[in-house]
């Protein structure tokens, strides 16, 4: 398992983080088999999505706020409740089909880091299988 460093730079930020998973599946030097792209926080998540126009990560980032707003009567006393609320909706984990050695992700598809609690530093964990 390979881990990588994401320094998030915003409250809520959406980072296309494919260029490090795929150096990831390079360095494990698997043909054949699945990446797991894991992230180790109870307030970021991870999703795959359009990375071609950024406006789309945007309206992604736009949406979870309207859905998840400060302010309600939330009980964690914390205070990041809709962190933790947006990290549940979007997910902890993915997965891509690994095959030549490389990521098969869709033409317009990227991996996205989703910090909804920033800015941190955060981890992702990256695990290739055969
Ligand atoms: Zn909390």
């Amino acid at each position: 398992m390979r881990r990588a460093t994401i320094r998030t730079q915003a409250k809520q930020e959406l980072i296309d983080i494919t260029p490090q998973v795929e150096r990831a599946v390079r360095e494990a030097g698997v043909q054949e088999g699945i990446c797991t792209v894991f992230v180790p926080h109870t307030t970021a998540g991870i999703t795959i999505n359009e990375n071609a126009d950024p406006s789309v990560k945007e309206d992604l980032a736009a949406l979870l706020e309207r859905l998840v707003p400060p302010g309600l009567h939330y009980r964690h006393a914390e205070g990041n409740s809709p962190a933790h609320i947006k990290a549940s909706l979007v997910g902890s984990s993915v997965q891509v089909p690994v095959s030549g050695g490389r990521l098969q992700l869709g033409t317009w598809q990227g991996i996205i880091f989703c910090e909804f609690d920033g800015p941190r530093s955060r981890e992702v964990w990256i695990s290739v299988h055969s």
